[in-house]
């Protein structure tokens, strides 16, 4: 404990919450005050540098590790029963991409208290110039422990535990794709057998940032569009052979790093001369099944920045023939058209790959569409709000990606 070394200054507009606003089960009883909140990261999926503990207030860094920033943070904080705690992330430009990024509102945490449901807290009060946003959480005096993430957490055994699901569905099989360099089993799924007449191949990858956690969400949509009883499903189990990764980075996934830009290669950047084990095992793999079935569609499954909205971002039509620019863009219109108004995507929000985001040829997608001209969209899902302000849940990722799967069907019936 350092006192008053992280005391914070509330920014203007910064009203108390109500005592009926308080986070965890109703009150009843005394209220318990423990001596002391305590503080931690070393978890699955836990990401957060303690700083200072002062009275309620909670000073912590993110753990950037080998990115040169980390949007993703994970921890959890025991003894908060009846505290109004001030959770103060610092150096959000030096290290979490930008404090700015966190104002207005457009960035809200999400909470978990005693293992109940995650719960998006109150916005945060920025001091862009102490570089620092502070979240104030009451917690009823019932409270004991609570879990706080930068957006809904999918960890290392998340992962497994919807792999044991999918199993036991018809037509699914779960295998394993290589093993990480930290020496993690990384599961593929297959819908559809390989060995079958050539069939439409549609290969989808997710978590290669491994702190993109909407991207999971998302996959776990598809995937019960793709296995259901319906149309898609049907589709799927008669005419598809599915490729699925559904975690890429699986050493980040479990440890909690973020992932993107890593050194020595970030594992989007890594698919021109392979260095990293997943990436030379899928891509073998993928070229593999190319040869055998029609490739027709590469999805990426991805977040974007702090608080950006949803988007599509697709190859460069100057960078692939014009038969497959042709194909990604009609595969990215009917993504867009097939939005639920639940969860939008703003057509003014999606692109082709800008040249400024880096290392562009050596993207998977790009890589994809370049090497078997195949349609390939990238899909950012938003950590918070959409465009037209509604607040991510696992619910609504899902919801987007069974349209996402309605969109992939329908283009390729339309082509076949
Ligand atoms: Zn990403």
């Amino acid at each position: 404990m350092i006192p008053g070394k992280c005391r914070s200054r509330l920014g203007s507009g910064g009203k108390p919450a109500a005592d009926s606003e308080t986070i965890g089960p109703p009150v009843s009883g005394k209220v318990v005050r423990t001596i002391g909140i305590s503080f931690e990261s070393h978890f699955e999926g836990g990401n957060g540098e303690l700083l200072a503990i002062d009275g309620d207030e909670v000073c912590f860094r993110v753990d950037k590790r080998k990115s040169p920033v980390c949007l993703w943070w994970y921890v959890k904080l025991d003894g908060v029963a009846g505290r109004r705690v001030r959770l103060v992330l610092q150096e959000v430009s030096a290290r979490a991409g930008g404090a700015m990024e966190y104002a207005d509102g457009k960035v809200r945490p999400v909470a978990s208290v005693d293992g109940g449901p995650w719960r998006r807290l109150r916005p945060g009060f920025v001091d862009a110039e102490a570089d620092k946003v502070t979240f104030e959480v009451p917690f009823a005096s019932t409270a004991r422990r609570a879990r706080v993430a930068f957006c809904y957490p999918y960890v290392y055994s998340d992962l497994w535990r919807a792999c044991r699901q999918w199993r036991k569905l018809p037509g699914v099989s779960v295998g394993s794709l290589v093993t990480s360099q930290g020496g993690r089993d990384v599961p593929l799924l297959l819908i559809g057998d390989p060995d079958s007449a050539p069939r439409d191949m549609v290969a989808i990858v997710a978590r290669q940032h491994a702190g993109e956690t909407p991207g999971s969400f998302v996959l776990e949509g598809i995937l019960e569009a793709l296995t259901g009883s319906g149309p898609v499903g049907k589709w799927a189990r008669s005419k598809a052979l599915i490729a699925v990764v559904p975690a890429v980075d699986v050493d980040n996934v479990a440890e909690g790093g973020y992932g993107k830009d890593e050194r020595p290669v970030d594992y989007n950047r890594d698919w021109l001369k392979p260095r990293r084990p997943q990436t030379k095992a899928l891509r073998r793999l993928l070229a593999d099944l190319a040869s055998r079935h029609r490739y027709r569609v590469f999805l990426d499954l991805h977040a974007p920045w702090t608080a950006d909205p949803n988007m599509l971002v697709w190859t460069p039509p100057e960078l692939v023939d014009e038969a497959t620019g042709r194909a990604q863009d009609r595969l990215a219109r009917l993504i867009f058209a097939h939005q639920t108004a639940a969860f939008d995507v703003a057509w003014s929000d999606c692109l082709a790959t800008p040249e400024s985001w880096g290392n562009w040829q050596l993207m998977s997608g790009i890589r994809q569409a370049i090497d078997h001209g195949v349609a390939s969209v990238c899909v950012e899902t938003t950590y918070h709000r959409t465009h037209a302000g509604r607040w991510a849940s696992p619910h609504l990722y899902r919801g987007h990606g069974r349209a996402i799967a309605r969109a992939v069907v329908d283009f390729c019936r339309e082509d076949s």
